[in-house]
């Protein structure tokens, strides 16, 4: 009896203490910045509500970096804005947005984003909602996670105090993302928030609450009104997350995957005849994905890596005596690349031919570890890689993701060597960056031509014949071979 009572009584202490913990004040070295007293004291100035809100007081808690903070007024953003900017002086700059009510007021590094307390409601086909005044409360319960929904006050009176009307900082401790309204509705009236929900996940390394995934899966199809750069906005961010594969898997699970990037639901499951199967390529990815990720900070190298096989199922075949083959996959892979960035709003300037090339080429160095690999073939493939020599290695050792331990180890061995056959010839032969010694001008003024194709053909055979091995990479010797060339053309 005496421990249920004493349980009983233990909890009483919990409901009781609950709502004292709720305005509890938060005590952090960064809440006493400065530039926040400074806002609350024109807020106060000029007799209004003020807090720090949403992503900020979430970072806030987690200790994690931040540089913009959100500030809401019960009243006009605006007027704090324009206050505190005259306050900073000279250093400080103000833009004011008035038909959306906000105002930005940036100093160096520092942005400040100012907003009247609002309210919203929305049309089934746009995610602009009509927005009106309204109360801290109503400005919280818009807001599209719990962990997004927190407030800190600034009033001097209140300063630090706390608002958390949603239970985000328990789901903060929780490691979850949930809606503070319902989620049916909360996704179907802005579906943008399904990506940020698994945008965020993965993250913050947070799980998603089951009613929010579910109604995830149930609303996936409203992803159809949101604009491909968001969307693309939000893939960059889960790619550049420590563990992308977690937001790769969220958005299978959820079925948001085959509407927003078919070519990589494609690569989902195993075939299996005459009892052999290949493969899942899909997890195959997302494990080379997380691989790279430990290894390099690059977005692009990742987006590489992600997209290393996406040729597969378009080249995978039968053959009895091999079992499957993806023959060419690379190629075809490659091939993809500009329809997938033109289509999901990615960029379509180097960035795209980078991944383009790491594609294309991922398959060479895997081929350049037989002992009988010719000195040729290795200069070809530090000509085409040139300067992203390195991050295709990379990539080829991302690559490596079979169970068997003395297999991986054998393949990293066999990387490093092709890697030290890489340096030798590089320090020998300067292939990396190379530049045929005798350019198109020089064979024109040589030979008296006009520009034609017979002037790329010798520039071409120099190429060759460097690359080769024929002839040195030097100047002198390139001019003789193109003569010699040219005085067999004649005869
Ligand atoms: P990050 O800046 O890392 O992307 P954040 O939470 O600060 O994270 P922002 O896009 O800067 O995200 O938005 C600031 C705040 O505005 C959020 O914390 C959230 O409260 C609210 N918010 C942003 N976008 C939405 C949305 N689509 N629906 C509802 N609330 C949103
Ligand atoms: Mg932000």
């Amino acid at each position: 009896m005496e421990y249920t009572n004493f349980f009983c009584f233990f909890q009483l202490f919990f409901v009781i203490l609950q709502p004292i913990l709720q305005i509890m004040r938060i005590s952090d070295p960064k809440i006493e910045d400065p530039i926040l007293h400074l806002i609350g004291e024109e807020a106060d100035r000029l007799g209004l509500e003020c807090y720090v809100v949403g992503g900020w007081v979430r970072d806030l808690i987690l200790h994690r970096p931040s540089t913009d903070i959100d500030v809401v007024v019960v009243g006009s953003g605006i007027t704090v804005a324009e206050a505190v900017a005259k306050r900073l002086g000279k250093k400080a700059h103000l833009s004011v947005f008035k038909t959306y009510g906000t105002a930005q007021v940036k100093r160096g590094e520092l942005e400040l984003e100012f907003v009247g307390a609002r309210k919203e409601s929305y049309q089934h086909d746009s995610r602009n909602p009509i927005v009106e005044g309204g109360t801290l409360e109503e400005d919280l319960s818009r807001r599209d996670f719990t962990i997004n929904a927190l407030a800190i006050c600034l009033n001097e009176n209140r300063y630090g105090e706390r608002v958390d009307l949603f239970d985000g900082i328990g789901d903060i401790e929780r490691c979850i993302i949930r809606t503070p309204l319902d989620p049916d509705i909360t996704f179907s009236d802005d579906p943008l928030r399904m990506m940020r929900a698994i945008r965020f996940a993965t993250q913050l390394g947070f799980n998603l609450d089951g009613e929010t995934f579910d109604a995830i899966a149930r609303n996936k199809e409203r992803i159809a009104i949101i604009t491909r750069e968001r969307i693309a906005d939000e893939l960059n961010k889960i790619m550049l997350s420590r563990r992308p594969s977690e937001g790769w898997i969220l958005l299978d699970k959820t079925g948001l995957l085959p509407l927003i990037f078919p070519e990589l639901a494609a690569l989902k499951g195993v075939d299996v005849k005459e009892g052999r199967g290949h493969k899942d390529v899909f997890y195959h990815t997302l494990k080379v994905v997380d691989n790279i990720s430990d290894s390099s900070e690059n977005l692009w190298l990742r987006w590489a890596a992600l997209l290393h096989d996406i040729g597969k199922p378009k080249s995978k075949a039968w053959d009895p005596q091999a079992g499957w083959t993806f023959r060419n996959h690379n190629y075809l892979g490659a091939k993809m690349i500009p329809g997938i960035f033109k289509r999901m709003k990615l960029p379509l300037n180097e960035k795209m031919e980078y991944v383009k090339k790491m594609v294309d080429l991922h398959m060479r160095p895997i081929n350049l570890i037989e002992d009988t690999v010719t000195d040729s073939a290795v200069r070809r493939l530090l000509f085409e890689a040139g300067d992203d020599i390195e991050d295709l290695m990379l990539l080829c050792d991302a690559d490596i993701t079979s169970r068997n331990e003395d297999k991986k180890a054998r393949f990293h061995r066999n990387y490093q060597l092709v890697r030290q056959k890489m340096i030798e010839l590089e320090e020998r032969d300067r292939i990396r960056n190379f530049q045929p010694p005798v350019n198109g001008d020089e064979i024109m003024e040589m030979f008296h031509l006009e520009p034609c194709s017979l002037v790329g053909e010798l520039k071409a055979a120099v190429k060759d014949a460097i690359l080769d091995g024929v002839i040195p990479n030097e100047y002198e010797a390139a001019k003789q071979y193109i003569i010699e060339l040219w005085q067999k053309k004649q005869k």
